[in-house]
């Protein structure tokens, strides 16, 4: 694998290990002259490669931005990664110093290795790789690299919004996550979306001793069990009236390629140590994390928390309660419905109200695409098998904000593991992983051309 005669590995390395030499952490305030030489070492690279390239200022940290379009009447293509990566910390338990790249095992350890310095680089190196070899890109390029996806890319909106021309493209790729398995090249297609909403349940105006007003007084916490315990029935379907309205079904096609992968019930029930996965009935475990909307309580209070035990009923209890969404379905009318319903469910005697916290829209591509076609004939000639086309349970609220802003598609064409430790002590990426994900970049920008 990886065989390709302009593929310079050795100095593709070397390359990266230079960049994963600059500590750019973006959350740290005292790295801001690290974040501007990551900037700027790409913008030099984009630009020896024959990219116009540039740094741009934004209210946090600078942006790259690069392009050549010297393929008339093919398309575009817009490939976004960040240069930004996570704080170092505790650096006492890494085995090698987290900004010197260190090679062992066939793995380089280093902080931004994976995330996402080694998969973004992989795509210059793609470009670098075929402008060696014909001289000239296929389609049209543009790189988006931003330096805050780490802390929240909270200037990359209004930059989409002020560059919506210059950014126009057919396509985004983005490589800054991790593949299903070592041997399965993956395409993400679907991301679920989010709404979060908050309830409070006020009871008595005071705290109450439960002897003196217990069997009379309303409990805003036993209110509120109740209240969350008929938001879902017995087959762990949700039911809030309407929350179902316009999901799309998963379909036979979708179900059977899932079915196919290498996924085992018992070891992934094992891995968070537990001996069931319960859920919506009539689904499997993928289909249950990757297309079906979900509900769960992610926080509670009210009433004594302390040492020993206080005879007492609260005057207030409140949980925080999200919802995954799937295409279909809108964060805003679900937080509604849900508003709706759960203030509906107020037992006698409390108050209940429920805020909308923030949301996220579901995305999905179709999956008769090209483009999807594309990148499965690319992964299929690296890796010499089909692609495994998932989705996942997670949310990427910038992948929203490319779909809603630019209007093109996202094509996640992940490079990573799981195992790589993006985030932790130790974070790595296989050398052969960066370099078939040359290689998958390189291809993919050919199979795009077609
Ligand atoms: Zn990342």
């Amino acid at each position: 694998m990886a065989n390709h005669p302009h593929l310079d590995t050795a100095d593709a390395d070397a390359e990266l290990f230079d960049l994963l030499r600059i500590p750019s952490v973006s959350a740290d305030s005292t790295r801001r002259g690290d974040m501007r030489r990551a900037a700027d070492f790409l913008r030099a690279k984009l630009d020896s490669l024959g990219f116009t390239a540039r740094v741009d200022d934004t209210a946090g940290h600078p942006v790259v931005y690069a392009e050549r379009l010297k393929a008339p009447g093919k398309p575009t293509v817009l490939i976004y990664g960040h240069y930004d990566v996570q704080p170092e910390a505790p650096e006492a338990e890494w085995l090698t110093p987290p900004f010197e790249p260190t090679v062992r095992d066939g793995r380089v350890y280093a902080r931004g290795s994976t995330d996402d310095k080694g998969q973004a680089y992989a795509h210059v190196r793609g470009a670098q790789l075929l402008l060696e070899g014909a001289g000239e890109l296929p389609v049209n390029v543009k790189f988006l690299i931003e330096g805050e996806e780490e802390v929240g890319s909270r200037n990359l909106e209004p930059y989409l919004r002020a560059h919506a021309d210059e950014l126009k493209c057919d396509v985004i790729v983005i490589s800054d996550g991790s593949r299903f398995a070592k041997d399965v090249p993956t395409v993400t297609y679907g991301l679920r979306g989010l709404a979060y909403v908050e309830v409070h349940v006020q009871g008595a105006s005071r705290d109450l001793h439960s002897g003196s007003y217990g069997g009379a007084a309303p409990n805003p916490i036993n209110a509120l069990a109740t209240i969350i315990s008929k938001l879902k029935d017995e087959e762990g379907r949700i039911t809030i009236p309407g929350f179902y309205d316009g999901v799309h079904e998963l379909t036979e096609q979708e179900r059977g390629m899932w079915r196919g992968l290498p996924h085992d019930d018992a070891e992934f029930a094992a891995s968070i140590g537990v001996d069931a996965l319960p859920g919506e009935a009539g689904y499997s475990t993928l289909e249950r994390l990757w297309g079906r909307p979900t509900l769960d309580v992610n926080g509670i209070w009210g009433g004594y928390q302390g040492e020993g035990s206080k005879t007492v009923i609260a005057a207030k209890a409140g949980a925080k309660i999200s919802m995954r969404l799937v295409p279909g379905q809108d964060p805003h009318r679900v937080a509604e419905l849900a508003k709706d319903y759960i203030e509906s469910l107020a037992p006698e005697g409390t108050k209940v109200e429920v805020i909308d916290l923030h949301g996220g829209q579901p995305v999905a591509m179709d999956l008769d695409s090209p483009f999807i076609a594309a990148a499965d004939r690319a992964l299929e000639r690296v890796y010499g098998r089909r692609a495994a086309f998932a989705r996942t349970g997670g949310s990427i609220p910038i992948v929203a904000a490319f779909r809603t802003i630019l209007g093109a598609p996202v094509l996640l064409v992940d490079m990573g593991l799981n195992e790589d430790a993006p985030h932790s002590p130790n974070e790595s990426f296989a050398l052969d992983d960066y370099h078939n994900g040359i290689l998958t970049s390189a291809y993919l920008l050919e199979e795009l051309a077609k």
